[in-house]
């Protein structure tokens, strides 16, 4: 991998994507495998004046034996300690960075219902420090390429090959390959997504109708309020912009959960949780899937849509151009933060509070 194009990264992650502020804290996720990339993470947050870095190591082959081995009940128990760390973030309101990695079938036959039952679990507890910062500082989600990823995507390279094929295209996706000026390249993109969401809100569109040759008939229609949001957002706190998924080609909404009708069929693949999920259909009625189709995938598909009361209903349209890099490339990246970007999508299960007028200030009911 090329030493100079890995720090190009960091100091995009850095100074766009996180926008890091001075005297800021920040927080670093990352895997055990990307400590090379964290380490030069953390020295561009140290120059950008950072107060301080903590960094918060995960590697996915504990993870899974966690999952084989320890009972629901350790996994799902939130210790008190982990609780400090989160009130300690909401007293510092750092800027946090998440460096993606994993493996897509890092927890492949785990069952999905120990999954989600640890999720929730967890979320009893911590979702209220999550709640609380929303807003409030800067986030950013990228990825970095492992061995196991890189071989999901590149199945026929061998593994040096593999990493190498996918950090270009992760950095072809960040208008990083080739870019001297990615800062102004960056500008230029978000601008533009503004723009659009912009266009949109001034349009005021109740509904959205989707209709395709390959099946899809489906109209949704917007909540009343509904914001358009670009690849952009603001710290209300400290007025920082940043930029919170790297690489990012949506204008977003919310849906009225309750108004969808008609049939979607897909026209890419899903990964989701180890599964691919492919030629697949939904078909909502007042809201709610009411019916579904799977050539592949069908039990996850099924297991998705069975998570909880809300994962049948909408949270999350979004639009994105059919000309964009990640489009282009034609890739399936087995990760929904570049899979997402190559399509207009839609999201199952909660909602942005940011999406509609004044969201930020509803209580959760
Ligand atoms: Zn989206």
């Amino acid at each position: 991998m090329d030493k100079n194009m890995l720090s190009e990264y960091a100091k995009l992650m850095v100074k766009v994507g996180a926008n890091v502020q001075k005297g800021q804290k920040v927080r670093l996720y990352a895997e055990v495998d990307q400590y090379e990339l964290a380490t030069l993470v953390a020295k561009e947050c140290y120059n950008a004046g950072a107060s301080y870095v903590e960094m918060f190591w995960s590697c996915g082959a504990v993870e899974r034996l966690h999952y084989e081995n320890a009972s629901v009940e350790t996994l799902g128990t939130v210790l008190s300690w982990e609780e400090e760390r989160q009130k300690q973030m909401v007293k510092d309101l750092p800027a946090r960075i998440f460096i993606e990695s994993a493996d897509p079938d890092e927890l492949s036959g785990i069952p999905a219902d120990v999954i989600s039952t640890v999720g929730r679990m967890r979320s009893k507890v911590l979702k209220k420090y999550r709640d609380e910062i929303d807003g409030k500082h800067q986030w950013l989600i990228v990825a970095a390429a492992s061995p196991k990823w890189a071989k999901k995507v590149f199945t026929d390279d061998d593994s040096n090959t593999a990493v190498e094929k996918l950090w270009n295209a992760i950095f072809s996706c960040v208008y990083l390959d080739g870019n001297k000026n990615w800062e102004q390249v960056w500008k230029q993109h978000t601008d533009t997504m503004r723009e659009k969401a912009d266009w949109l809100n001034s349009k005021r569109f109740k509904s959205l109708r989707y209709k395709s040759s390959n099946g899809t008939d489906f109209t949704v229609q917007l909540i009343p309020g509904a914001k358009w949001c670009g690849a952009a957002d603001i710290n209300r706190v400290n007025g920082a912009a940043y930029v919170p998924n790297m690489p990012t080609e949506e204008v977003f909404t919310m849906p009225d959960y309750r108004k969808a009708e008609g049939k979607v069929v897909s026209s890419r693949p899903l990964s989701y949780r180890g599964n691919l999920i492919k030629d697949f259909s939904l078909t909502f009625h007042e809201g709610k899937v009411v019916d579904f189709d799977a050539r592949e995938g069908y039990d996850a598909l099924k297991q998705l849509l069975d998570t909880d009361e809300g994962s049948k209903s909408l949270g999350e349209v979004a639009l994105v151009p059919y000309a964009s890099p990640i489009s282009e490339m034609g890739i399936l990246f087995y990760n929904t933060l570049f899979d997402e970007n190559a399509s207009c999508h839609l999201a199952l299960g909660e909602c942005y509070p940011t999406t509609v007028q004044d969201g930020e200030k509803m209580n959760e009911e």
